[in-house]
């Protein structure tokens, strides 16, 4: 199986991989004071250090969660509870925009959606009018789109929202661990992150809240007081181990990866546009994750296409809704019709992509491709 649905989930990490067995050996709450439970504290602080050096930020600025889910959550809730409005963007993950729909749903004209552009890129001027209605709590906007890849430029968007006296968050799940983070640098208040998609386990995220923001924060989950209050329960040792430990590994590769997943990503592109008629790349050139290619194939239903190609792991807009037949709302957001956001392939790529997986890739979609579209003219 040639595996390109690294935007899904990534392969575990070989040290992701041993972080999470050696803990998960050990016994020993992280809140006991007697040696095992020290030693499961030692576990946690570690991890929290690797993934504080991944974005350049410090320990105690991370709160351990369940995913970027529960991090978008804990986040937009304590943010928006302030008062105020909520300004996020058409595109971003259901894990924002349902929690924003949610959060909104009692008070009328508190969510403010910006929309993008062809390319996928927020459109300024509407996020400039959202901010200039006043009375902003939080601007939320993805780093990198889950399904086109496309990156925000936050530093301007957060110079803007501060401006106008809102925090800043970003859902940077599909940018931590494939481009360098530097939080030091970049002034948002709360940026949320996933394990998984950067090679640590699945169901295990954190939420980065810089220190000084003042936040009324209003934990989901109410118990023993754990992550300074933010996330009551038992910690999940050896899953934040494996966080921690792919997150160094990530780090450490980060450079080479990069390079590497991008050349691959470009030639898969390029030969997929050469030998398949009528297709067409979504997202704005040069600014998109180096792994990603979203690329639409006119006349061929995406859900044939990867039916046809069993070889292949790539998904149908975004895998993270999956089973929801509903059209991408990223692709219905960037202008596309139905039918083009009905026969559009992701494929993403990541640290452990090799160009024979490129290679198949491009030789089982060129196939698969012809025979769905052959299929089609035939049926109507
Ligand atoms: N945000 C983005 C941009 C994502 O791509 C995903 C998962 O695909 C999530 C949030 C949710 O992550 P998780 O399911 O690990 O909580």
């Amino acid at each position: 199986l040639a595996y390109l649905d690294y935007n899904a989930t990534a392969p575990m990490r070989p040290e992701a991989e041993q972080a999470v067995l050696a803990a998960m050996r050990t016994v020993g709450n992280a809140s006991s004071t007697h040696r095992s439970g020290r030693d499961a504290a030692q576990r946690v602080d570690t991890a929290r250090r690797q993934v504080a050096e991944l974005l350049n930020c410090t320990s105690g600025e991370i709160v351990f969660t369940s995913g970027a889910t529960e991090a978008n959550n804990l986040a937009l809730r304590a943010a928006f509870s302030a008062g105020g409005a909520l300004v996020t963007s058409t595109v971003e993950h259901p894990a924002v925009l349902e929690t924003a729909k949610n959060l909104t749903s009692e008070t009328p004209g508190t969510l403010r959606l910006v929309p993008v552009n062809e390319d996928g890129l927020v459109d300024l001027d509407a996020l400039h009018d959202a901010l200039a209605g006043g009375g902003v709590a939080v601007v939320s906007l993805m780093a990198a789109n889950n399904e086109t890849g496309v990156l925000t430029a936050l530093a301007p968007i957060a110079e803007a929202a501060h401006a106008a006296g809102a925090l800043v968050h970003t859902d940077a799940t599909q940018m931590v661990g494939r481009l360098p983070i530097d939080l030091a640098e970049t002034d948002v208040d709360l940026l949320s992150l996933s394990a998984h998609k950067f090679g640590g386990p699945q169901g295990v995220g954190a939420l980065f809240v810089r220190r000084g923001v003042s936040l009324p924060y209003r934990p989901l989950i109410f118990g023993g007081g754990q992550e300074r209050g933010w996330r009551a329960g038992t910690l999940n040792v050896a899953g934040i181990a494996g966080a921690g430990a792919a997150a160094e590994a990530a780090l450490h590769g980060m450079a080479h990866e990069g390079v590497q997943v991008a050349r691959l990503r470009d030639s898969l592109e390029s030969a997929l546009v050469e030998q398949v008629t009528d297709c067409r790349i979504n997202g704005a050139p040069g600014l998109r994750l180096p792994g990603v290619t979203s690329i639409t194939f006119r006349g061929a239903p995406a859900d044939a296409v990867l039916a046809a190609m069993p070889d292949v792991a790539a998904s149908e807009g975004s895998a993270c809704a999956s089973g929801a037949p509903s059209p991408s709302h990223v692709l219905l957001g960037m202008g596309r019709s139905r039918d083009e956001a009905d026969s559009t392939v992701r494929f993403s790529l990541g640290y452990a992509s090799t160009d024979r997986d490129v290679i198949q890739a491009v030789s089982s979609t060129v196939r698969a491709v012809r025979q769905v579209r052959a299929a089609m003219s035939t049926t109507v």
